[in-house]
């Protein structure tokens, strides 16, 4: 399968653009596990960090460009675990949240507690309250979940875990680099960042709707102590300490983020945003008008449906026998399509016709 085709529908990736491949093979030998050899590189790094704390409302937080959501979620568990210092150490997250919290709960001796969603697969405050304990290390929300793309009540989330002197961190993965764009054009989201006092750290993924290459995520902390929390002497390194999980990592994802972000600038980000927007809304539309029917309205770029009569899993047996890569969500069951920029207006016409040929059947 290819993105440039139009068929890959359920994936949160995309076609990288073409600047940021070339700048990628350029830095393929760059290390930023030894920084102090690829001096140029680790300021690539660190302008990155410093454009997406502009973004994001601080721009002294401290991170790093390492793999992915993964990988961001990880380190923000295991700083929130370092800092706290509790016994039994647990966290809270929503039904909704990914699944890498669930290795990070496996890999960190964690106990994962679940928090409900609402009527609109939002996180239930109240349900975070009841489930906080003397052993809580961290609150999760999600801005931009990856079954629904639905924003996380972010600011109550806040506010509680200010009050209770509790390490709040927000999965921007997917909704870190079409969220803030969309709120410049004027849409109506929440705040979700760290202008809330509360936020610890975020997740962003640039190889997401940033259209950077694979491997490219951030984490970013509101300040350097929670990388100071996490972090290890590397005594025969050109840098003495360390708080990435993984040592040796290509700065070629570094450098091409940054090369893409520069690029791009804000303005191209927010014209790529209300293009996904435009293609989402066709989708939503035709898919009303063939009377299928809608989850939820979609807030971000994700729109999710039902038959009114055939299970998803069936729906997406047909939809794979006519060529498209869809994927089914779990809460609740439904076909989910990602409108990524590699998607056009062209393939949704396409995909219509396909899905009403399914419903005159
Ligand atoms: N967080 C969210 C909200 C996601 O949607 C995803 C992936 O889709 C991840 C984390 C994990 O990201 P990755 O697959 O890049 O590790």
């Amino acid at each position: 399968m290819t993105y440039t085709s139009g068929r890959i529908l359920g994936s949160m990736c995309t076609s990288s653009h073409p600047l940021a491949r070339r700048v990628y093979c350029d830095f393929l030998e760059s290390n930023l596990g030894d920084p102090g050899l690829f001096r140029g590189t680790r300021e690539l790094e660190s302008g990155v960090i410093g454009m997406l704390g502009e973004l994001l409302s601080e721009p002294d937080a401290a991170g790093h460009i390492i793999t992915g959501g993964t990988e961001a979620n990880l380190m923000a568990m295991r700083a929130a675990r370092n800092m706290a210092g509790a016994e039994k150490p647990e966290i809270i997250v929503p039904k909704s949240a990914h699944f890498s919290f669930r290795k990070a709960a496996d890999i960190l001796g964690l106990r994962l507690r679940e928090a409900e969603l609402d009527q609109d697969y939002r996180v239930d405050v109240e349900s975070v309250r009841k489930l906080i304990s003397e052993n809580t290390v961290a609150v999760v929300g999600v801005a931009g979940t990856t079954e629904l793309g639905r924003i996380d009540p972010v600011e109550e989330l806040s506010e509680i875990c200010l009050d209770e002197d509790i390490h709040l961190h927000i999965d921007a993965a997917f909704g870190g680099f079409i969220i803030p764009f969309l709120r410049e054009t004027g849409a109506e989201l929440p705040e979700f960042d760290f202008k809330l006092q509360g936020v610890s750290s975020i997740t962003v993924d640039p190889h997401k709707m940033g259209l950077a290459p694979i491997p490219s995520g951030c984490i970013l902390f509101r300040d350097a102590s929670y990388l100071d929390a996490m972090s290890i002497e590397t005594p025969y390194l050109t840098e003495k300490q360390q708080s990435t999980i993984v040592g040796t990592r290509t700065g070629a994802s570094a450098a091409a983020t940054w090369a893409i972000m520069k690029h791009m600038g804000r303005e191209g980000y927010r014209k790529l945003a209300l293009r996904v927007m435009g293609v989402t809304r066709r989708l939503r539309d035709g898919l009303v008008e063939l009377d299928y029917q809608l989850v939820v309205e979609p807030e971000l770029n994700i729109v999710a449906f039902n038959h009114p009569a055939m299970g998803p899993h069936e729906l997406a047996d047909r939809l794979e026998e006519l060529g498209w890569a869809v994927s089914v969500s779990s809460c609740p069951p439904a076909i989910r399509v990602v409108l990524m920029p590699h998607i056009m207006e062209e393939h949704i016409e396409l995909l219509l016709r396909d899905l009403e040929g399914i419903r005159l059947r």
